[in-house]
């Protein structure tokens, strides 16, 4: 007897077919179609096994009963796993930046703005880590933000040195995102024995960069160049990461990101579409279609298969990593976009420099673009989400089972949703799944990287090795 399960079609002839507990199988159409129109009882015996182990037949001899028991158990798992509040704390302690960057996704304040405008007050560090031992849990992860944070590097060492007398000095680690143009000795010294790591931003190479990464009057190429190589001689290789915003200058140049990668030494990338936040939307750089995006996506995966089969080092793409895992990794939700409910609060308190707290980085660019709207919750010395009927309304909303659309997708197990993007696209946090990018860029992700990995056994090879990385 057929249990409850959703569908997608990869091709013609093969579905992938998935269950609330999680479990997936990639099927024959023609098994489907014998299910549906004779029955489980004409069905190889082996297939018959294999889909009664996986939760999409019950198991003749325990009964109808006892497989729907086993798919809510399944679910509600995944759901109490999914529940858990263990946030990133980002801290933003300027917006200022030194770059104008044409798809700036946060807005940026100038460099010689006044710093009482956009800088975070110090005497609200103690305030900032207070609320971050209330709220979380060792270890603690924090995330410092801009703007360009390295700005005021004296704030960054100032919120450092609070954490490491508040939390614990090795009960917390700190992520600080930059462009690395400010990088300089001081700051590599004063990193060495710490636990910081940076992430930045490399979009391509030299001139597919500096086209959207604009440092005025200098290259910001180069000193992003400069910072990665310092931080990998003076640190070590793992204590900087580099994502990569796809803009339409990249879309044709996937071998741009290879060539880049080499050249840089580093050994993952991690691509994305240009956010729909923010200034971003506006900028037009952001005016190219997922089908445009796919194809890049596809030909960026062949050159990484060419290059391992060539003999070069295995370069993983975390974005794929991240969406395989979910599939392939039941315990795995260490994304905040593809949970239910969604990470909004429940993986990210931002602490913004005006003292403002949002439930997740989205929220805060919403803000900056729309400042009539209210989506914050509380201040650093008065948090309170229950005070915001917005956060009532999105945390409600935000399990993707009950979503109109969501509730039929095979991919609704592993997906998520974003409550931001859905305000900022439709108005309301749910939103027309058919309309949203959220949704077609995810699917399309699933599809794609699903398809690959059950017909392709070098790309499964590769992505395994990602997985397991
Ligand atoms: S994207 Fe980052 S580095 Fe570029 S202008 Fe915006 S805040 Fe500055
Ligand atoms: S957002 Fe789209 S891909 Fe994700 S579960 Fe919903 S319908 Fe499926």
């Amino acid at each position: 007897m057929m249990l409850p399960f959703n569908l997608e079609p990869l091709s013609d002839s093969r579905y992938f077919i998935s269950n609330l507990a999680g479990f997936h199988r990639v099927v024959a159409r023609e098994t489907l179609e014998l299910l549906a129109e004779q029955g489980d009882g004409v069905l190889d015996a082996g297939i018959k096994q294999d889909l009664a182990r996986g939760l999409f037949l019950a198991d003749s001899s325990a009964g109808e009963e006892a497989g729907v028991a086993a798919l809510a158990s399944g679910y509600a798992r995944r759901l109490t796993r999914d529940l858990a509040f263990r946030p990133t704390f980002m801290i933003v302690p300027t917006l200022r930046c030194d770059h104008t960057c044409r798809y700036c996704q946060v807005s940026r304040a100038a460099l010689g703005a006044a710093h009482s405008d956009y800088d975070l007050d110090a005497r609200r560090i103690p305030q900032v880590i207070d609320l971050i031992a209330r709220l979380g849990t060792a270890p603690y992860k924090l995330e410092i933000q801009g703007g360009e944070p390295l700005v005021r590097f004296d704030l960054v060492q100032a919120i450092y040195d609070e954490a490491e007398a508040r939390l614990g000095a090795t009960d917390f680690e700190v992520v600080i995102t930059t462009s690395l143009s400010l990088l300089d000795d001081t700051i590599l010294d004063w990193a060495r024995g710490r636990r910081v790591v940076f992430s930045t931003s490399v979009d391509g190479t030299e001139v597919v960069h500096n086209r959207n990464r604009i440092l005025p009057g200098d290259n910001a190429y180069q000193r992003v160049k400069r910072g990665i190589r310092a931080i990998q001689r003076q640190l070590g290789p793992d204590r900087v990461a580099a994502v990569t915003t796809v803009t339409k200058d990249l879309l044709a140049h996937p071998e741009a990101l290879i060539e880049a990668s080499q050249e840089l030494g580093l050994t993952e990338l991690f691509v994305r579409p240009v956010s729909p936040y923010g200034f971003a939307q506006k900028s037009g750089t952001g005016t190219y279609s997922f089908d445009d995006y796919m194809a890049f996506y596809d030909r960026l995966l062949s050159l990484i298969i060419a290059h391992e089969a060539a003999g070069g080092q295995l370069l993983s793409e975390y974005s794929g990593k991240i969406h395989l895992q979910r599939v392939f990794q039941p315990d795995f939700n260490g994304y905040a976009d593809l949970k239910s409910p969604s990470g909004f609060l429940l993986d990210c308190v931002l602490i913004n420099y005006d003292g403002k707290v949002f439930g997740s980085d989205e929220a805060r660019m919403l803000q900056r673009v729309n400042p009539e709207l209210d989506l914050s919750c509380g201040t650093v010395d008065h948090f309170d989400p229950a005070a915001n009927p917005v956060y009532h309304k999105i945390l409600k909303e935000s399990l993707n089972a009950v979503h109109p659309g969501c509730e039929q997708c095979a991919y609704q197990p592993f997906c998520g949703t974003d409550p931001c993007q859905g305000i900022s696209e439709q108005g309301e946090p749910v939103g027309d799944k058919s309309r949203s990018a959220f949704c077609q860029y995810h699917k399309r992700m699933f599809s794609y990287l699903i398809d690959r990995y059950y017909r392709d056994p070098e790309a499964r090879s590769v992505m395994e090795s990602w997985c397991h990385a």
